[in-house]
């Protein structure tokens, strides 16, 4: 069995502030509507185009942002999975108790509940899994958990930049997760629920990002919109023997500075300097490739079909 998955996590501009130490204030109307009104429909414009099944996870909160509801029906309609990517996106959420971040869940069930949705998977905010998360992911019956990001690339630079910006007294509201992160299997994995980074024996399944073999390169959008050609191809190509292809994209892939981004956060996400168009090129390449020899669909038909398998 092999299978390809393309989810994106829609996390507004507040998000990407909050990440940066920046102000939600730089954030006027037009750049609270972008996902509405730029980034979903370039993103399902990729989907028709490569014919291919897609998640998005959705923020709670965000689902009352400008235009929002209309864009999540119409994607919905179109055949997008809706899961959850958390009411808060509290940065902190794996530090709460679980009947604190069982509300939280709550919460965004209820959101969700309102566009006829009750979503059966879950994303961590910032990847991060702890025990008392995963119970709650659990308890409230969803089928499949998407958190876990064993990059290791990928953590020492986030240590790295939340260093930095506590050196510039702007301190991140990221945090970083336990480095226990780093031994987590790479491929689909029946979790412990004590130990979510350790294989054991929940209803539930975990699907890992896709991170390359031996390297652990990241194989997310960022990465794979902003890297020399190259080596985004070889790192492609280094993970063709898993059963899963699990690509991560963030809305913000399919955005550029020209949208109407505020330039203090594009100083910041460098991403955002290269153009939308010359991303999406890459994209539309990738997303056929992934169709080429491997079975397309959404993650939670990955949940469903690897589920007797792991
Ligand atoms: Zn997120």
């Amino acid at each position: 069995m092999r299978l390809s998955a393309l989810s994106v996590d829609l996390d507004s501009l507040t998000h990407y502030c909050r990440i940066q130490g920046l102000p939600d204030s730089l954030l006027d109307e037009r750049a609270r509507g972008l996902l509405a009104e730029k980034a979903i429909p370039r993103l399902l414009e990729l989907f028709a185009a490569a014919n291919a099944p897609a998640t998005f996870f959705v923020i709670g909160a965000d689902v009352s942002l400008p235009g929002m509801k209309r864009a999540l029906s119409g994607a919905h309609a179109a055949g997008v999975e809706l899961a959850s990517h958390s009411y808060s996106h509290d940065y902190g959420l794996s530090r709460r108790t679980q009947p604190e971040i069982e509300a939280d869940l709550a919460r965004c069930e209820e959101a969700l509940g309102e566009l006829g949705v009750k979503p059966a998977g879950f994303r961590a905010p910032g990847y991060t899994l702890s025990s008392a998360l995963l119970k709650a992911v659990a308890a409230r019956g969803y089928e499949y958990d998407s958190s876990a990001f064993p990059a290791t690339p990928y953590y020492l630079a986030k240590a790295s930049v939340m260093g930095a910006l506590e050196v510039l007294r702007r301190p991140s509201r990221a945090i970083l997760d336990s480095p226990r992160v780093l031994l987590a299997p790479r491929t689909p994995y029946r979790p412990s629920l004590e130990h979510p980074y350790r294989r054991g024996d929940a209803a539930l399944v975990e699907l890992p990002m896709a991170v390359a073999p031996f390297t652990r390169l990241p194989f997310i959008g960022t990465w794979a919109t902003s890297m020399p050609w190259p080596l985004v191809e070889a790192t492609f190509r280094s993970l063709r023997r898993d059963a899963l292809f699990n690509f991560e994209l963030h809305a913000i892939d399919v955005l550029d500075a020209t949208d109407g981004v505020p330039p203090e956060l594009v100083r910041q996400q460098r991403d955002l300097t290269v153009p939308a168009r010359v991303k999406m090129e890459r994209l539309g390449k990738l997303f056929a490739w992934l169709g080429a020899d491997r079975d397309r669909v959404s993650v939670l038909e990955a949940a469903r079909r690897l589920r007797a398998v792991v």
